[in-house]
């Protein structure tokens, strides 16, 4: 692997499939040195190949969110071995669903470790080296369930959320750093996760769409994009809602 101190890196967990995938595979073309998260080590040796394949630069490193101190732990030994964090994308994200009055405490914890405390942990690592370059783009990745609430998913909706007030309280704390932090809100998106919700529900959705039709991951990789880009530099504390016209 090539790299050298002057590339920009680029965090992107959840990069082993569906919407991290696109999106580290996006920001490798923008020209960042891609560092891939996630669990399955295989899958993301295979992003990394891919991206490889298409002259970028990319590493793996294999981290379960849901361990505590596990995420913070690597955004150290990131920036030790590359001597810089440029953005962190913080897309990793699972779900739970259930209606409220069956839901365990195990399955609430659980979510919202997953996608909202090693979002907190992360961010509390990575604001730290993006000071002292007095640059940094955090881009979270939370849904239209976390604006307008879903049945079936008080875990998920609550989590997505919590990650709008943590987005805009990271703009408020670290704007005057160089630090700008934004979220983007998916509506439904073709991948794994809602692969799970079958065929009849995507039916539905698609009656329901003003576009008609489920969002491609790389329609989420382009704003991620953009927000990371020096033509996103002013916008800090944003929710940017990518669904196709559903919430509209
Ligand atoms: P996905 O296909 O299920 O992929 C989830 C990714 O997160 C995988 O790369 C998975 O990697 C990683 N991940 C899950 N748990 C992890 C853990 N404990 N530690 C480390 N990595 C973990 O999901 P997706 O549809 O691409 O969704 C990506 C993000 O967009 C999520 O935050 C999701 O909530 C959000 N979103 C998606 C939609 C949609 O319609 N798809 C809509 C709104 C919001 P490993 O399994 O290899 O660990």
């Amino acid at each position: 692997m090539s790299t050298d101190s002057t590339q920009k890196v680029a965090i992107v967990t959840g990069a082993s499939r569906g919407i991290g995938k696109a999106i580290a595979e996006k920001l490798a073309k923008d020209g960042f040195l891609a560092a891939l998260v996630a669990r399955d080590e295989e899958k993301l040796s295979t992003v990394q190949k891919e991206i490889e394949a298409g002259g970028g630069v990319a590493c793996t490193h294999v981290c379960d969110l849901a361990q505590r101190g596990a995420f913070g732990a690597l955004i150290e030994q990131i920036f030790e071995e590359y001597g810089r964090i440029d953005v962190l994308v913080n897309n990793a994200g699972m779900t739970r669903d259930g209606l409220m009055l069956r839901m365990s405490d195990e399955d609430f914890d659980e979510v919202i470790n997953v996608n909202l405390r090693s979002v907190f942990e992360g961010c509390r690592v990575a604001v730290r080296p993006m000071m002292r370059g007095r640059f940094g783009r955090i881009i979270n990745i939370t849904s239209v369930s976390g604006i307008s609430g879903n049945a079936g998913q008080a875990n998920y909706a609550s989590s997505k959320a919590g990650l709008i007030g943590l987005t805009k309280t990271i703009a408020k704390e670290f704007g005057s750093k160089g630090i700008t932090s934004n979220a983007i809100a998916p509506g439904f998106i073709e991948t794994d996760m809602t692969a799970e919700l079958g065929e009849e529900i995507r039916k539905g959705v698609e009656k329901t769409v003003p576009l008609r039709r489920y969002g491609q991951p790389e329609e989420i990789a382009s704003a991620v994009s953009f927000l990371a880009s020096d033509g996103g530099g002013y916008i800090t504390g944003q929710v940017l809602v990518i669904d196709g016209g559903l919430t509209c």
